[in-house]
């Protein structure tokens, strides 16, 4: 299959691009599209044959259950069985936006999509050509990250020709996603809510919004809530260490690796200390948890593509988004 990158407008899509991209979906093929996260690989939720075709492509893991991307609330009733109390002030503060939440299903859906359970994963993505997309197909469409399962998630279009370059038929190039990490993913099933992933909106405006919740980890039985979250992810193909203690920790672990070439990820503080490095990555400014989330992935690939044998990355702080971050690094690392 030959793989088509069409340019897209992000702000304003074209009605042409979006009808075609619209067609293959409702045909029951794939099509990749920007969110405001990462790239997404969509398929007509409503069709396990279409949905068996993004495990496919991926070589996802059938127990890995999906988010299926809705465009507006009437598209929800569609999707689940109930919407619980908890669930009207996070849509109205956060949808569109980052936030997944998992609901009862209602049988409509595929037992592909939720990997046989009984709840499914939903979302609303603030953006303008994943949202035209949905509008015009009609139907929720059924999307994880449009990556070769275990690598960084996509937070360009090139990436997901790297990935899935003649898998399929089209992916929409709407430039670089403007949050690039994962959705924030919040389980409203159980008890006390539970996040599950974490993402650009944190657990503290989440609480505010809706009281307490509690933190997958924090669950002492062995219960794997996130399915998606025992798997190895995002990982390059060099090894990955990430080092906190400062300059002289990381200069120590460069050192240790004297005959490889090593890639260090830090800040534009300190971008000209680490002179034995074999190449110095740039998050941005130590500040800017922001820009350093939304660089990450993309900073992965590029040490891949210059040969890295060794990846060492710098702890970014904790506050905002730079908790969702620290989680990626760490699970790129393990
Ligand atoms: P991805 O789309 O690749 O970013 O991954 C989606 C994430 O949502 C994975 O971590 C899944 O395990 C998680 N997820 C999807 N559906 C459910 C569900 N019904 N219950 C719990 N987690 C889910
Ligand atoms: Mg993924």
């Amino acid at each position: 299959m030959k793989t088509k990158i069409t340019k897209i407008n992000r702000k304003k899509p074209e009605e042409k691009i979006i009808r075609a991209a619209a067609k293959i979906i409702k045909n029951g093929g794939l099509v990749a599209f920007p969110t405001e996260t990462v790239y997404g690989l969509g398929a007509d939720a409503l069709r396990a044959g279409a949905v068996k075709k993004i495990f496919e492509a991926k070589g996802r893991p059938a127990d890995n259950p999906l988010i299926v991307h809705i465009c507006d609330e009437k598209m929800l009733a569609a999707v689940v069985k109930e919407i619980p109390e908890k669930a009207f002030p996070l849509m109205k503060k956060f949808w569109p936006g980052p936030l997944t939440i998992i609901f009862k299903k209602k049988n409509s859906i595929p037992d592909i999509v939720t990997a046989g359970g009984n709840t499914v994963a939903v979302r609303m993505p603030a953006h303008p050509v994943a949202l035209a997309l949905i509008e015009k197909t009609r139907v929720p469409v059924a999307a994880p990250s449009a990556n070769i399962s275990t690598r960084p998630s996509p937070t360009e279009a090139k990436h997901v020709y790297e990935d899935l370059k003649g898998k399929i038929p089209l992916i929409l190039d709407g430039g670089h996603t403007r949050i690039g990490v994962e959705s924030t993913v919040v389980d409203l099933t159980t008890k006390i809510p539970t996040i599950l992933r974490k993402g650009k909106i944190t657990s503290g405006e989440i609480k505010d919004m809706i009281g307490p919740v509690l933190l997958s980890t924090e669950k002492k039985e062995g219960v794997v809530r996130s399915p998606g979250q025992k798997y190895r992810h995002y990982a390059p193909k060099a090894k990955l260490i990430l080092v906190s203690g400062g300059s002289a920790a990381v200069k120590k672990n460069i050192r240790k690796y004297p005959k490889n070439r090593v890639c260090v990820i830090t800040f534009t503080e300190r971008k000209d200390l680490y002179m034995k490095a074999y190449k110095t990555f740039i998050f941005g400014k130590r500040n800017d948890p922001l820009r350093a989330a939304r660089s990450f992935f993309s900073l992965l690939r590029k040490c891949d593509e210059k040969n890295a044998d060794v990846i060492i990355v710098e702890t970014p702080p904790k506050n905002g988004v730079g908790d969702a971050l620290i989680d990626r690094i760490s699970r790129a690392a393990s």
